[in-house]
């Protein structure tokens, strides 16, 4: 059996640009939202964040701020809260964990960013239900609480291949929205700096495609755990400057390592894809587990639901609307199989994690036979991890421990 050993992980030097990107953003977020004179926008993390860039407004995404609070574990005591006012603990412990954090007027925001005491207040919320319908009712419990509109996508689901008819659909529903913005907004959407947006948020999705890239590399570069955090910019910041910046350095040090042949772990002999949510509370403890037995979890379909390659400024609705709907999470199971079989081939992985998220199905592909499916095409092999993104009461950190090792040894036997 694969023997546990010191646990060798080298972290990024660019982590402390993209840590300081989330606090120069929150910071300007939150001034904003004390300004009579700045509109904030909370927006989905999949939303059309571009048509907001377009129209000045400050744009705040409630995912991150869940994903905080599951990081910090504070969503474990807050989620009950949500299921008293009648959001059950079946649905997503995103919403859940936020909801109860209103509720007891607390965020994890105030402990990383001091001096911020609450989450900027929306004048605006913008869905799209590409992701899930959750969303759409997790704004709607705000919508209620501030007396502010909502506006919203909705779109496919299922989807084998997008076709024009779905792209025509979605278009002209993101530019059914532009009208009720511009009245929150007090201005009319400008054509050239949603076209900027558009153009900004396709380079910065071009750079965070080749940094999520180079774990192709061995060994890899970069783990799935460092992704969750570093793609921070391209969820908040795609459509500006800043967020462009900080993923040239980021490339620029994984470049490095490549050429130097620097793993991000101590000794890399197996390499993994992740499949489904992180766990946020564990993040810490699930990179020791793997790199401990010198698994380097590389790649994930997780870290790249934030390339958006369709973006085109010189069609910025369709192009947003093809970029929001060809995403992993809207597309079909015969689509879904073959882009997992395209990432274990490109990042030549001997296994995959699939994490059974109790309270996301919508992000969860292991509940209708897919891993079995793989490994008939593929030969790789799988493991489920039962868990969640934010609940944790949710997975036995035993349980996880055994099979993962379990696991391993299975690949061993295989070398
Ligand atoms: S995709 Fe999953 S985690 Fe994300 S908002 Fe929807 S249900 Fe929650």
């Amino acid at each position: 059996m694969a023997q546990e050993k010191e646990v060798v992980i080298r972290r990024l030097k660019t982590a402390k640009v993209m840590n300081q990107f989330m606090a120069d953003y929150y910071y300007e977020l939150d001034e904003a939202s004390k300004s009579d004179n700045k509109k904030v926008a909370w927006c989905t993390s999949v939303g059309p964040a571009e048509i907001l860039r377009g129209m000045g407004f400050y744009t705040y995404f409630p995912e991150t701020h869940s994903a905080m609070l599951g990081a910090t574990r504070m969503a474990v005591d807050l989620i009950p809260k949500a299921n008293a006012v009648g959001y059950s603990p079946d649905i997503c412990s995103y919403l859940t964990a936020d909801i109860g954090a209103f509720l007891e007027g607390i965020t994890p925001l105030s402990r990383a960013f001091p001096g911020i005491e609450r989450v900027p207040k929306p004048d605006v919320l913008v869905y799209n239900t590409n992701q899930c319908r959750d969303v759409q009712d997790w704004f709607a419990w705000y919508a209620q609480r501030y007396d502010v509109p909502l506006v919203g996508v909705e779109t496919y689901r299922n989807v084998p291949e997008v076709t024009p008819a779905h792209i025509t659909s979605i278009a002209r529903q993101m530019e059914n929205i532009v009208e009720p913005l511009e009245k929150v907004a007090g201005r009319k959407l400008d054509m050239d700096t949603l076209k900027e947006a558009v153009a900004l948020s396709r380079e910065c999705s071009d750079l965070w495609e080749k940094c999520l890239a180079a774990a192709a590399a061995v060994p890899s570069p970069l783990t799935f755990f460092d992704g969750t955090t570093l793609m921070g910019p391209a969820v908040v910041g795609r459509g500006t400057q800043k967020a462009i910046d900080a993923y040239k350095l980021l490339l620029e040090e994984l470049e490095e390592r490549v050429a130097q042949g620097i793993g991000a772990i101590g000794e890399e002999r197996y390499r993994l894809y992740w499949e489904g949510m992180p766990v946020w509370g564990r993040l810490s403890m699930h990179s020791k587990l793997f790199a401990g037995l010198n698994a380097n979890v590389i790649a994930s379909t997780y870290c790249s639901s934030w390339i958006f390659t369709a973006l085109d400024p010189a069609e910025p609705f369709e192009s947003m609307a093809r970029a929001y709907t060809e995403l992993f999470i809207v597309r079909s199971d015969d689509y879904k199989e073959k882009y997992i079989q395209d990432k274990l081939e490109f990042f030549k992985c001997d296994g995959i994690i699939y994490h059974d998220a109790k309270t996301c199905p919508n992000n969860t592909n292991c509940r209708y036979g897919m891993p079995q499916r793989l490994e008939k095409k593929t030969g790789i092999p799988s493991l489920v991890i039962n868990g969640d993104l934010n609940d944790l009461r949710l997975l036995s950190d035993e349980q996880t421990k055994t099979n993962v090792e379990a696991f391993i040894e299975q690949l061993e036997e295989r070398k």
